[in-house]
């Protein structure tokens, strides 16, 4: 799977991926507004009208490092964003992706892949991807010498708060030290030998976070998880580490203004994280002495993903083709356009 690696040297690399018009779009006839002109770029067709009322495109084009569209598959879109940059951790480095977008535009389908297929059958997504090529590095001859042992963990984080999804869910407290160390107090770490025990993980931990949910409630929508793929030495010290985030639905700015007043304290604190998260890869991407991560819980325990020549970023922006979504993807958009390496 090394073959045809892709081999990256800059921090940051933010992508976008446009999700297929699903069944209820079609039978809707939901126009399909997002076209992909070339490798690295994505136009949004905006329906718009004129003072006489006349229906006319207002053209929005967004350039990334790659853009991918509907019949991309989750391994192309691996090969492009996190393989490049897994080595990261087994020189000692901390690597990060996040899948940022809309509710339904495909963000857990990319990171956790999909167990609800017919058959149980489970496709696989970057989690999967990453802790397979995380076993092969770990033999090969490049790496076998460093004897280093692989463990993982998963939680969420939902209203500033800090979920062990490996432990039932269980309450996290999140320390600092004197030396800006950040550390989430008893987070279970489970040690994996094998890729198998990896989906097994991934498999129970998304159960516990989907768990309850209504579909018109759905808590993970509101929640960011973060998955991580963790390589310590023989005497157990950190050697790497590997964050995957499938961060909160980005919609939650209309929120503010709902009548219930959890609601919007929940949309006002998602957007908190979203902005910084936005600003501590800004300051990465300029090489800033100062990393606002203190600026909310998600940046918090992500500290080191933002900070050292060793770190790696990489975001996928997932896009629904609606037009009825029109809004939220050009929002999605911009984002993603800021967060780019400057
Ligand atoms: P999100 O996590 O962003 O809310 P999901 O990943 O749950 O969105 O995707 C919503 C639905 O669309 C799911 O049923 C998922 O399987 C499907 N889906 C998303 N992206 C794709 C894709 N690229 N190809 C096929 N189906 C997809
Ligand atoms: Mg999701």
């Amino acid at each position: 799977s090394f073959a045809n690696e892709i081999v990256r040297d800059h921090r940051i690399c933010v992508c976008v991926r446009k999700r297929p018009i699903n069944k209820k779009e079609k039978k809707a006839k939901t126009v399909d507004v997002l076209t992909l002109p070339s490798r690295d770029t994505m136009t949004v067709h905006e329906p718009k009208l004129k003072v006489d009322l006349t229906k006319y495109l207002e053209n929005h084009n967004f350039h990334f490092d790659y853009t991918f569209d509907e019949n991309v598959d989750n391994s192309t879109v691996y090969k492009f964003t996190a393989q490049p940059i897994i080595r990261t951790i087994f020189d000692g480095g901390f690597a990060t992706c996040f899948a940022y977008g809309q509710t339904g535009s495909g963000k857990t389908h990319t990171m956790g892949g999909d167990f609800s297929g017919k058959d149980q059958n489970f496709s696989a997504g970057i989690y999967a991807m990453v802790a397979r090529d995380v076993f092969d590095l770990l033999k090969s001859q490049q790496y076998s010498h460093l004897d280093l042992k692989v463990g993982c963990s998963f939680f969420e984080i939902y209203g500033g708060k800090v979920f062990d999804l490996l432990a039932k869910r269980a309450k996290r407290r999140v320390l600092e030290d004197g030396k800006s160390v950040v550390n989430v107090v008893d987070l279970k770490e489970t040690p994996v030998l094998s890729v198998n025990s990896v989906l097994n993980a991934i498999k129970d931990g998304s159960a516990v976070r989907t768990s309850g949910q209504t579909s018109a409630n759905a808590h993970s929508s509101r929640s960011h998880a973060v998955f991580q793929i963790i390589l310590r030495n023989s005497r157990g010290k950190l050697h790497g580490k590997f964050s995957l985030i499938d961060l909160a639905g980005n919609e939650r700015g209309a929120d503010t203004s709902s009548a219930n007043r959890a609601t919007r304290l929940e949309g006002a604190e998602i957007n908190k994280s979203l902005l910084a998260l936005k600003e501590c890869i800004r300051a990465m991407s300029m090489n800033a002495m100062h990393i606002p991560f203190r600026a909310s819980k998600l940046t918090q325990v992500l500290r080191d993903s933002f900070i050292g020549e060793k770190a790696r970023t990489c975001m996928i922006a997932t896009c629904a083709p609606g037009q009825n979504s029109v809004e939220c993807t050009l929002n999605t958009l911009r984002y993603a356009d800021r967060v780019k390496e400057l």
